[in-house]
């Protein structure tokens, strides 16, 4: 009885052992009685099913396959063989088709026959999955231009793809096993490495710039980023680096930068760097009380060798110039190219003016002896205007104007010799007064009227807009260029009501041409600082549009590098407003300034308006037409369009066609016309011809 009680337990054991086996297993579990009907299933298989026991009990084993053939020759198998393994497509209730791994095994009694057949099976979906992420991310591997490598939780090489190779110049088969320490340049000291290390212990991840070394040696500079892989618990199982050579990029940047510093052709500084260098050196000297001296140089003759030798004899003889001038710099002075064959020095802290005086004599002796130009012998010599901080000036601007005017008088009173500036150069004390009171009348005598200059587009020809430009038609003075009377305006505050009348004027005329026949005929009008300066600007901007009724869609502000940098959050807010208007607004004489294109991008600026001075050396100098292209390329970038100014001839204006400048404006087109002449020409311009 005990035996039996205990055999019992026994057997209950057994039974809740297979319960536990059949009920746990994560394996789909069949029992078919001979006729193939379903007897029994597990819940792991009522899972893959979705069926539950009692809607499958009873059913026949094939309405679960999608393919009834298939069914059969499982069945047919099974009789002859016993077994039958394989995948096959099977049907969940929900009609959704997985593909299942089956096991099949037929349960035959002593006398061989069929009783039962067991079926154990596994859901292959999410196998196959990952099998086809797998072979997809391997794909991607393949294909993708940066290079990867993975590496044990040692850090040794486990894998790497075909961009990998490419780029460091290795065969997988050189670095598997290794550690990706072979690459590297020797450029980061150990104190990097280890910084990049504790960053991916701690953060899971690096990622920067890092210089390594091509299998030939060649460093190069590569951006990388180095994931680390876990595994459920938690520990590193792999590091993932991901790196694109950006050797090509670095090179632009170092372009860049170098276009934006220095002078190309002679590898002084350039305008912009000497801008920002001498403010530098003011600050100094107006801290320490020193005298600082600007020598503006122009050469003289020079345009005579361009013409006779041509332009590379040129542009070597410049080169030759400016290493002869570094030859005489001591340490602190600088020397920048303006362009052209203009150069200007700094002399910071001098003890007094005669040592302006004394360094000029040098430079005039030193450019006096020949230059050879390959087989050539070349003689130039040079005109310099000296002005001296704080005496000639307090800024930049001042003190370069006033060396500029005594350059001039130095070659008006023959060349090759240097002159002070002395303040009657001032452009004639008694005229200017006289310019001054008649300035003050100018607008109640109607003296002022306006020019229209067209801008055209390079592709189609089309006229988009106009320009305005001031005139002053005064009887003693004869024909004052804006350029003078404007700076006097200026000084005089005249300029806001001077400006005023000259935003009506062109308001009031571009409608007459919008309402007869060219409807969508921008005018640019160019903007004063003091008038931009003043704190109602945009208000007043906005009741003048209200007022005359103009579309402001068809206005465009031109504006200096010099009006929109100073207090530049107050310009931006002005600027918005402006834009929010729907006025365009446009950086005028763009290059002669402080400026960068990316400082720039700050602003809601539409239009650039590459200087005139480098349209006019774009065949001369390399240097000026690869800064048209540059500015034309940076200005596309950052979507703003390109009007080049004194566009004067074909070959010019090809050229900006070549680049993509969009629009061009100067006397190729035609110089600037009165109102009467602007609608004969604007009737008569064939887009066509151009
Ligand atoms: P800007 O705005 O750069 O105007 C272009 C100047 O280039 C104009 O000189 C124009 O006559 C001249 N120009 C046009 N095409 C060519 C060409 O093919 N070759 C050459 N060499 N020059 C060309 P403009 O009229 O003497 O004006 C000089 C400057 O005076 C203007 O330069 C602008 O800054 C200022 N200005 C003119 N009108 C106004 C005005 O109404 N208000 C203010 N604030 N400034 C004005
Ligand atoms: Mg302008
Ligand atoms: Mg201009």
């Amino acid at each position: 009885m005990k035996f039996q009680m205990l055999n019992e337990k026994n057997e209950k054991e057994v039974e809740s052992l297979a319960d536990i086996v059949f009920r746990r297993m994560h394996e789909g579990i069949f029992v078919l009685d001979p006729f193939f009907q379903i007897l029994y299933i597990n819940p792991w298989g009522q899972n893959v099913t979705e069926y539950s026991e009692d809607e499958l009990r009873g059913t026949d084993f094939s309405s679960l396959f999608v393919n009834i053939n298939d069914y059969k020759s499982i069945k047919n198998h099974l009789l002859s063989e016993g077994l039958w393994k394989g995948e096959i497509l099977k049907k969940r209730k929900s009609g959704e088709i997985y593909q299942e791994w089956m096991d099949a095994s037929a349960v035959c009694n002593e006398a061989g026959k069929l009783i039962n057949c067991v079926i154990v099976f596994r859901d292959l979906t999410k196998q196959k999955k990952s099998q086809s992420e797998i072979r997809l991310a391997a794909k991607v591997l393949e294909n993708i231009s940066e290079g990867v490598m993975v590496t044990d939780q040692h850090g040794q090489i486990l894998s790497v793809n075909p961009a990998f190779e490419i780029v460091t110049g290795y065969h997988e088969e050189e670095v598997i096993g290794k550690n990706p320490n072979l690459l590297q340049s020797g450029i980061h000291d150990q104190k990097f490495y280890e910084k990049m290390w504790k960053d991916i212990i701690e953060k899971g991840n690096w990622k920067g710039e890092i210089w390594n070394k091509r299998k030939n040696g060649e460093n190069y500079p590569e951006w990388l980023t180095i994931s680390t892989i876990k595994d459920e618990n938690g520990n590193v199982t792999n590091y993932v680096g991901v790196f694109s050579d950006i050797t090509d990029r670095k090179e632009t940047e170092e372009q860049l930068r170098y276009l934006a510093h220095q002078d190309s052709l002679t590898g002084v500084n350039n305008r912009y760097s000497l801008l920002k260098r001498l403010e530098e050196l003011l600050n100094t000297a107006q801290k320490y009380n020193q005298q600082l001296a600007v020598l503006f140089l122009d050469l003289d003759r020079f345009k005579h060798i361009n013409d006779t030798l041509g332009h590379n004899y040129g542009d070597l003889l410049l080169k030759n110039v400016a290493a002869r001038l570094m030859g005489l710099l001591r340490n602190k002075d600088i020397i920048a190219r303006l362009g052209g064959d203009e150069f200007v020095i700094v002399l910071p802290n001098i003890k007094h003016p005669k040592d302006a005086a004394k360094y000029a004599e040098e430079i005039i002796h030193s450019l006096r002896e020949p230059f050879m130009l390959e087989q050539h012998e070349a003689y130039i010599s040079t005109s310099i205007g000296i002005s001296l901080f704080p005496f000639d000036g307090a800024n930049v601007e001042n003190l370069l104007v006033n060396a500029d005017k005594a350059m001039y008088q130095a070659k008006e009173r023959g060349k090759n010799q240097f002159e002070f500036y002395h303040k009657e150069m001032h452009s004639n004390l008694p005229i200017k007064m006289k310019m001054e009171n008649y300035l003050r009348k100018a607008l109640d005598r109607n003296e002022f009227f306006l020019e229209y200059q067209p801008q055209v587009e390079t592709r189609t020809g089309i006229i988009s807009g106009v320009e305005a430009l001031l005139r002053w038609d005064q009887p003693e003075l004869d024909r004052v260029s804006p350029g003078d009377f404007i700076p006097l305006a200026e000084d005089t505050g005249l300029i806001i009501p001077i400006s005023e009348w000259v935003i009506g004027t062109a308001f009031e005329e571009i409608k007459k041409l919008h309402v007869n026949g060219y409807p969508n005929l921008k005018v640019s009008i160019n903007i004063s600082a003091q008038h931009f300066a003043q704190d109602r600007f945009s208000n007043s901007i906005e009741k003048m549009v209200q007022l005359f009724n103009v579309n402001p869609y068809c206005v465009e502000l031109e504006l200096t590098e010099r009006v929109i940098m100073p207090n530049a959050p107050e310009t931006i807010k002005k600027l918005v407003k402006l834009k929010q208007l729907g006025i365009k607004l446009s950086v005028d004489d763009f290059g002669t300034g402080y400026s960068s294109l990316s400082y720039l991008n700050k602003f809601p600026i539409n239009t650039l308006k590459i200087d005139k001075s480098f349209i006019k050396n774009i065949h001369k100098y390399k240097e000026d037409s690869s800064i048209v292209k540059a500015i034309i390329t940076m200005a596309k970038q950052l979507k703003m369009i390109t009007v080049a100014e004194g566009v004067e001839n074909q070959k010019q204006f090809d050229f900006l066609l070549t680049e993509g400048c969009d629009q061009v404006q100067g006397f190729y087109i035609t110089k600037p016309l009165r109102f009467e002449q602007l609608k004969k020409f604007l009737e008569e311009w064939d887009p066509e011809l151009l």
